[in-house]
């Protein structure tokens, strides 16, 4: 368009500041604002589980919501833990899953591990 604007990227100066490369790809907001995102992320879904499960919450909204190891449901029938150890029985190297859900009443373990 004939101006002088420069592409690249205004944080890296290495790449073309495309939204591709802002979302995922430049190297400074990896560093921690896409951890930001991912823990934002993982609150507000910890936060849902805890509603749905009857978890007594202290806070109203899920971004004043910060999550405990453990959280356990009025009745003690379900167990939330946020990010726990997975003891295994052979060594696994990244074996600690974002929010385990574990119903004692089903018998279930839920291991929910998020990707962004
Ligand atoms: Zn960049």
């Amino acid at each position: 368009m004939n101006t002088e604007t420069d592409s690249k990227c205004r944080l890296c100066q290495q790449f073309d500041e495309t939204i591709d490369h802002i979302i995922s790809a430049c190297p400074i907001l990896a560093k921690e604002q896409h951890i930001k995102r991912h823990d934002r992320v993982c609150a507000q879904l910890h936060f849902n589980i805890c509603k749905e499960t009857g978890v007594q919450l202290d806070k109203k909204h899920w971004y004043e919501h910060v999550a405990e190891s453990v959280e356990t449901s009025q009745g003690g029938k379900v167990t939330i833990l946020w990010n726990q150890q997975v003891q295994t029985d052979r060594n696994i190297p990244n074996n600690k899953p974002d929010i385990i859900i574990r119903d004692i009443e089903k018998g279930t373990c839920m291991l929910i591990d998020i990707a962004i």
